[in-house]
């Protein structure tokens, strides 16, 4: 089987809507050959995902281009009192393909639940959009070598009442939390064994073999041009979600080729 590598930045509460423009003109130069639809589909699948406010302007400047726009979150109503929050249709009408769910700074300073994080992919599924599911152990959990337990529950919660058709549309990125903006890094046979632990997951989750086979699963944790290529070789990491990294064209362009 062959899973299309899937490289997303995760700009986090960084640049204005004039910072955005400036760094995807950047980051589209830096592909200034990759301009067909025919190269699009033959290069990774790129993605960037602005805060909400830099949304409208990036999709615009990445409008014609391969690059792709996703949200950082979503809420799961459809409409109504939540002040604050954005819903999936509104993401869908600006043109917003994918959206963060679960990611960990969600749910250690949000309150973001297992819970919370499924009624979001489901909402966000339902609207047509794409979800890139965050899961990963803290350094704590990790010291007491449960990463295993911890991601069984937070994956078996994300995707419940998610079908297998719904799966094509989920992409699941493991993410140390300790390894988030941590300068530390996963090690490539690390980051391995756990991403074949969520696949082999997904394969006694799904009767179907091909969410398994297909699903894509990220590695996102201080991933950067020197060590993408590590990563992105391994035979379970279908690409990665990148925080600092992805604010700098060029790391970003070194990571993105690594991943061809
Ligand atoms: C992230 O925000 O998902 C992330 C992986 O950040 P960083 O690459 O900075 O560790």
């Amino acid at each position: 089987m062959s899973r299309r590598k899937l490289i997303a930045g995760n700009w986090k509460m960084n640049k204005s809507a004039a910072e955005g423009i400036a760094l995807i003109s950047e980051i589209k130069a830096q592909f200034s050959s990759c301009a067909s639809n025919e190269c699009c589909s033959k290069t990774p699948e790129v993605l960037v995902c602005p805060p909400f406010t830099t949304l409208a302007a990036v999709l615009a400047e990445a409008k014609d281009s391969c690059l792709k726009v996703g949200a950082q979150n979503v809420h799961w109503a459809e409409k109504g009192a939540y002040t604050g929050e954005i819903s999936a249709a509104m993401l869908k009408e600006l043109g917003v393909e994918y959206v963060l769910v679960g990611h960990s700074e969600r749910r250690q300073y949000f309150g973001e639940t297992d819970e919370t994080v499924n009624q979001r992919c489901k909402a966000a599924l339902a609207a047509g959009l794409s979800v890139i599911i965050c899961v990963g152990e803290t350094e704590t959990e990790r010291v007491k070598q449960v990463t295993n337990a911890v991601l069984e529950r937070q994956v078996r919660w994300a995707l419940a009442d998610i079908s297998t058709e719904q799966m094509q549309n989920v992409v699941i990125a493991y993410e140390p939390v300790w390894a988030i903006g941590t300068g530390k890094t996963a090690s490539d046979a690390d980051a391995q064994a756990a991403h074949k632990f969520i696949r082999d997951l997904l394969r006694e989750m799904f009767a179907c073999p091909s969410v398994a086979d297909n699903t894509r699963l990220l590695y996102g944790g201080s991933m950067n041009a020197a060590n993408a290529a590590g990563l992105l070789a391994q035979a379970d990491i279908d690409g990665g979600l990148i925080g600092g990294a992805a604010l700098k064209a060029a790391d970003f362009a070194t990571i993105i080729c690594a991943a061809k």
